[in-house]
């Protein structure tokens, strides 16, 4: 059985492999993913540490050019890339390309870093006296990342950390860990010096001791919210500079003007797309008024022309879910659902085959908070129908939710978009947008238990959570000026 490599100090570095890496598709069985020993922890650290000094001393722009080479082999292998994202995902090979290509906005933004970078000057703030600032590299970046962007997420980290000058061990999903080895190996084309980045594979326990290491700087965690709050409260302790992303529970109102139609599209789209398995996903659609009836009808007649198969297939709308237990958990709400007073519309779980980990969409009508297909995040193809009778209605369902990651409002009245977003406590809002992922000028962050730390991830605040403030205050003064004076200075 092969064993899935780290990837440390530009050499694929061996060891026993532990959990079952597996190709949703079929069930198999198809790599094992090491948890690493105390050595390699310790070793991939003082890498990284050693590397950090000459890296943060690097000139901008060798960095700007390795990122353009790295921007070019990605675009150059990206079939390969997918291909690999979906045999370990299992998502569909287009949507896997989708990824890449909102990964490769990271790198392009960060191939600005000149600019980014850039610092500020004040002359003659006193007599004399010039001010100016600098941001210098951090050190050492642990990024965590989950199982259902395997090559985005690592690059919403990734793509700014390195550009900034630091050096980056990544520690991504034991469910589909070899894209990430690639990423190393493209960085090592790229001409990225050895060690700056490195790939260490693992589980849960790997990352609580890189969150305990004294040489670890700063971390960077995207996955569900509980692993979010620990991450966030570890690395505090340790006094880590610490970005942890949780999960979410994204709600789309549709407000009774709106375009039904174009509503109906959208809810599939971002409800059922990747088999739900994305964190900005709608789970529930929110009805105002007397839209319900009829919205459901055009969801469940476009939800019937969903076709389900391997991500190979280029006929197949989604995939299958990650493993076998996940596949457990989203038919289990289904199925229960029915004991909380809720309408099951479509029964995606009549879909379950016995190869492979697929389950069919599920629509539900009446779902409502004290549910739970409502209070939890599901993370699978079933989307949720609330009922509401008004727009005020709709905005205290989405502020009472604990998640605050997306949300979205369809509707053909401006005035209305722009009081909802106004009034919403969500990070990421979309007006007849149903996916409103930041692009990568722009950053990435949920409110509330979407997000523990206050840095949101990527584009400006993934710079300046990658870095630390200097001010430099500066004076050239003659011999003739200098006097003995213990007053606090002024400017004046
Ligand atoms: P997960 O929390 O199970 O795992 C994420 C990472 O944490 C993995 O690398 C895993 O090895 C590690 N990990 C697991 N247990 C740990 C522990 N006890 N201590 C430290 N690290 C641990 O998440 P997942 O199932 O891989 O991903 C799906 C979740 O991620 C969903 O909740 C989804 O909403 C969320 N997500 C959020 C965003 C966002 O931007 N907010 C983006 C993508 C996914």
């Amino acid at each position: 059985m092969r064993s899935v490599p780290h990837f440390i100090n530009g050499a694929l570095v061996e060891e026993r492999g532990h959990s079952p890496v597996f190709n949703p598709a079929t069930g198999e069985v198809i790599a094992k993913v090491p948890v690493p020993s105390r050595d390699v922890i310790d070793q991939v650290v003082e890498v990284a540490r050693s590397a950090s000094t000459s890296w943060g001393q690097s000139s901008l722009s060798r960095r700007t050019n390795i990122l353009f080479t790295l921007r070019q082999l990605l675009v150059e292998h990206v079939d390969e890339l997918a291909a690999l994202i979906t045999t370990e995902h299992g998502k569909t090979h287009a949507d896997a390309k989708g990824e890449i290509a909102r990964a490769l906005e990271n790198v392009e933004y960060a191939c600005g870093l000149i600019e980014h970078l850039k610092g500020g000057f004040s002359d003659q703030v006193a007599d004399g006296v010039d001010v100016h600032s600098t941001r210098e590299p951090v050190g050492v970046v642990v990024a965590v990342t989950p199982f259902n962007f395997p090559i985005m997420v690592p690059l919403w980290m990734t793509a700014n950390a390195l550009a900034s000058g630091n050096a980056v061990i990544l520690k991504p999903s034991e469910r589909d860990p070899s894209v990430s080895v690639r990423l190393g190996e493209l960085l090592q084309q790229a001409g990225l010096p050895d060690g700056v980045f490195n790939v260490l594979q693992g589980d849960g326990s790997t990352v609580t001791a890189l969150l305990e290491h004294p040489d670890v700087d700063a971390v960077s965690f995207v996955g569900s919210t509980p692993v979010a709050r620990h991450v966030h409260d570890v690395a505090s302790a340790h006094h880590k500079r610490v970005q942890a992303l949780g999960g979410a529970k994204n709600h789309m109102v549709v407000l009774p003007d709106a375009d039904l139609d174009v509503a109906a599209d959208a809810a599939i789209n971002s409800g059922f797309g990747s088999a739900g398995e994305r964190c900005m996903a709608i789970s529930v659609v929110v009805a105002v008024g007397d839209v319900a009836g009829d919205l459901i009808d055009k969801i469940a007649t476009r939800l019937d022309k969903l076709r389900v198969g391997p991500g190979q297939d280029p006929a197949s709308d989604f995939g299958p879910l990650i493993t076998k237990e996940h596949l457990d958990r989203v038919v289990s709400y289904v199925t229960s659902a029915p004991d909380d007073g809720i309408n099951v519309v479509r029964d995606g779980t009549s879909m379950v085959s016995p190869r492979g980990f697929f389950v069919g969409p599920s629509l539900l009508d009446g779902v409502r908070p004290g549910t739970k297909v409502y209070d939890d995040e599901i993370f699978g193809p079933v989307l949720g129908v609330a009922r509401v009778a008004t727009f005020d209605d709709a905005i205290a369902l989405v502020n009472n939710n604990p998640y605050g990651n997306g949300v979205a409002v369809f509707t053909r009245d401006g005035n209305a978009a722009r009081l909802f977003s106004r009034q919403v406590h969500v990070g990421m809002i979309g007006v007849n947008v149903p996916i409103p992922v930041p692009i990568a000028a722009y950053s990435f962050g949920g409110w509330k238990s979407s997000l523990f730390g206050h840095a949101h991830i990527y584009g400006p605040e993934g710079f300046a959570f990658y870095t630390r403030a200097k001010v430099i205050t500066t004076r050239w003064p003659d011999a003739s000026e200098s006097q003995i004076d213990l007053g606090f200075p002024t400017t004046r």
